[in-house]
């Protein structure tokens, strides 16, 4: 069976690249019938915060990446990888080194001079303990081999090799006794089951280290496949400029997490060029030869359309669910969330339709919903309070044809409206204008007879007392 596994180091927020690795292994996984396991890589004990944990889980979950079984956290198997260095150690296939930090500093300092990258000269690796300076607490050492090559079949880059007398005898174990990351991933990922491993190619490197580990234990080593990393718009490395920001900011900002899960595969990923693609029919398309191998470009403008794209395809009732969900993540969005009640909540889904034709994100869509939720007198914005300015006469004679109404809905108040237009020889939009001021307080909003509908009777009519004065 097929496991693969999401392994985030939680000095930080899941960010999107991260997030993107998580899909793509959850995808691989439902896509074979197989599970996705979930290891918190906690080991730099400085570093890992439990808040980091909790974004990293609420991350994963909000984007709807479910993972299989108990999370595993990687610190507190430990005992686990001191064991497995003690078998290497009594096989031979790793050794203790007492090499004192002058030593090592000299090493480097060596490499620097010969303009190459630093490596462990192996000095310990034949050498008898006894000889031990006094006080010098050892690290272990991995007995790498010295001769031949380490060739990795790679899912994505293809095949790659590595000259073994480039890579030096890598620590497993510091003198503190604590295991290093790079057995910890080995142990976890063979106890764990791991079949597959898909990662990001700032990985790569450690993939041949990890190899060489995963031989000397005898065991077989998992398939692996390293993703490109994400870059910017400008191809430049990802920042913070660029969107490199934590998973619950792209929530903060309003995309729907099916969006950004589709605008996720897509960064990397490829099917012809096809854009959209729900949840089922991307675990039916994904596999590992449609990852390209340069790194994708992070486009913010790209994202926006296919949310809104999303926004528009999306059920109404749907949409007021995600708003509601996404409230207390948007700014303004708690004082909303107060006054969501049942009849709020149907004013919402009744306004729904035209709201959503205007959205790009949640964002626009609670601005364009927030005249629904308006407290009497209604804040008007500049140019609504320049329409009123020249417009409130228009309102007073409009008003009693409104009043006069024996049902309330679209097409009568339209009817109200055009009627008052003709009486007058006003174009229909002179009157309409200082009308969805009067409403909304905007110079914009959903057709006009629709916020009219919405709102109802007495809240339309008292929004228009109020600004024909
Ligand atoms: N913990 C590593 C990281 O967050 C990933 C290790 C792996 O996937 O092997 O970059």
């Amino acid at each position: 069976p097929v496991i693969t596994r999401f392994a985030p180091s939680p000095t930080g927020f899941l960010h999107i690249g991260g997030a993107r690795t998580a899909l793509f292994n959850w995808l691989y996984a439902r896509r074979n019938g197989g599970t996705m396991l979930l290891r918190i890589e906690d080991t730099d004990r400085e570093r890992s915060t439990e808040a980091a944990i909790d974004a990293i889980l609420d991350g994963l979950k909000w984007l709807g990446l479910d993972w299989d079984g108990d999370v595993v956290y990687q610190a507190s198997r430990a005992d686990r990888h001191r064991d497995a260095v003690e078998t290497l150690l009594a096989q031979g296939r790793a050794y203790r080194c007492y090499a004192t930090p002058a030593e090592l500093d000299a090493m480097r300092d060596l490499a620097r001079a010969e303009k190459r990258p630093p490596r462990y000269d192996g000095r310990w690796r034949d050498r008898d303990p006894a000889e031990a300076p006094a006080g010098v607490k050892p690290v272990v050492r991995l007995r790498a081999p010295q001769d031949g090559s380490t060739v990795l079949h790679d899912g994505v880059q293809g095949t790659v090799t590595w000259a073994n007398k480039d890579l030096d005898d890598l620590v497993l174990l510091r003198s503190d006794g604590s295991p290093t990351y790079m057995l910890a991933v080995v142990v976890d990922d063979h106890d764990m089951g791991v079949t597959q491993i898909i990662r990001g190619d700032d990985h790569l490197t450690n993939a041949a280290r990890q190899m060489q580990i995963y031989e000397a234990l005898g065991w077989s080593v998992p398939a692996m496949a390293h993703i490109p990393l994400i870059h910017g718009a400008d191809g430049a490395k990802l920042s913070k400029r660029h969107g490199a920001l934590g998973v619950e900011q792209y929530r903060a900002m309003g995309y729907l997490p099916e969006a950004l899960r589709n605008y996720l595969l897509r960064l990397g990923w490829s099917q012809g060029d096809r854009e959209f693609f729900s949840t089922d029919e991307m675990v039916a398309a994904f596999a590992l030869d449609g990852v390209g191998r340069s790194p994708s470009r992070f486009d913010f403008a790209k994202l926006e359309n296919m949310d809104g794209h999303y926004i528009r395809a999306a059920d109404d009732a749907h949409l007021v669910d995600a708003l509601a969900a996404t409230l207390p993540h948007l700014p303004g969005g708690e004082a909303v969330l107060a006054k969501l009640d049942g009849e709020m909540r149907a004013k919402l889904l009744a306004a729904m339709p035209g709201l959503k034709e205007r959205a790009k994100t949640l964002v626009e869509l609670l601005d364009g919903a927030l005249f629904l939720f308006a407290d009497r007198p209604l804040a008007m914005d500049a140019k609504a309070g320049d329409i009123l300015a020249k417009g409130a006469g228009v309102l007073r004679g409009l008003l009693p044809r409104l009043e006069a109404l024996p049902e309330w809905s679209a097409a009568s108040t339209e009817g109200a409206v055009r009627a008052e237009a003709e009486a007058t020889g006003a174009k229909l939009g002179q009157v309409a204008q200082p009308l969805r001021a009067a409403l909304t307080g905007r110079s914009t909003s959903p057709g006009i007879f629709d916020v009219l509908e919405v709102l109802g009777r007495d809240e339309s009519l008292g929004r228009l007392r109020d600004a024909a004065g």
